[in-house]
């Protein structure tokens, strides 16, 4: 099964016929109930993020119980909507990424669910190839970039900002991890489809981020935004096939297969 984690704004994926599915796992419940719909020739669970009125902020959202939560579904493909500030002119607000790398900044999550042992993921390549190509095959969307991904819930200071950006990071953003590592400790295949929403403080002359931009950039972007995620499961095949993200920890998970 596929699954879509709705970020900031993205809060419903279905219009009807979806069914609501409540959910506990060890690390306790996910943001909400997980909704199954259909889209095209894929059923398809559907996550908020933030909870269903946004009541969790980025460093406090569950992502071990969201991502445990859909793979004991069968999910094994994620797609990854998120907002995310631009650290290069080149990406303006509205501009939608297609991430190939990710850098963390996080220092306050917990980003394993392997507590004992020694299980070291591989993550040299964090997204999965198949599923980014299905999203950059479409009209307009940019085809790579680095997305760093910070602790917040602050924005950055202009230096901060000044510094990622001079490092050649072009993106920046507050719940791209740990949900890509959690997803590849559970064999699950994972993009994320960043919007834009604004500039990064430091970037252009001005008083750098304000939440109120970002939400309104959002709302005007969201609708055509949510067509563009079901465009882009309309490119994955129905069948899934990657063996490209699988963890190889040796470790066996507590989930039937596939
Ligand atoms: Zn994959």
């Amino acid at each position: 099964m596929l699954a879509v984690i709705g970020g900031s704004g993205f809060y419903t994926f279905f219009d009807a016929d979806a069914r609501s599915v409540k959910l506990d796992t060890p690390f306790g419940e996910p943001s909400a109930p997980v909704t199954v719909g259909t889209v095209g020739q894929h059923e398809v669970a559907f996550l908020p993020r933030h909870g269903a009125s946004h009541e969790y902020p980025a460093h406090k959202v569950p992502y071990r119980a969201n991502m445990w939560a859909l793979r004991s579904l069968g999910v094994r493909q994620v797609l990854a909507p998120c907002a995310v500030g631009s650290l290069t002119p080149q990406l303006q607000p509205g501009a939608i990424v297609v991430p190939d790398q990710l850098v963390d900044r996080t220092r306050r999550r917990v980003d394993t669910y392997f507590d004992s042992g020694a299980a070291h993921v591989s993550f040299a390549d964090p997204y999965c190839r198949t599923l980014r190509t299905a999203v950059t095959g479409l009209p307009g969307v940019v085809d790579g970039g680095t997305m760093v991904v910070i602790e917040g819930p602050r924005f950055s200071t202009r230096a901060e900002s000044q510094w990622l950006a001079a490092a050649g990071f072009s993106l920046i953003n507050m719940t791209g991890y740990p949900e890509a590592v959690l997803a590849r400790e559970l064999d699950i295949c994972y993009a994320t489809i960043a919007l834009v929403t604004d500039l990064d403080a430091g970037i252009h002359v001005g008083a750098g981020v304000k939440v109120i931009d970002v939400i309104g950039e959002f709302e005007k972007n969201i609708e055509p935004f949510k067509k563009l995620v079901a465009e882009a499961i309309g490119q994955i095949a129905a069948e899934y096939t990657c063996t490209e993200c699988l963890s190889h920890t040796g470790t066996p998970l507590p989930f039937d297969q596939p």
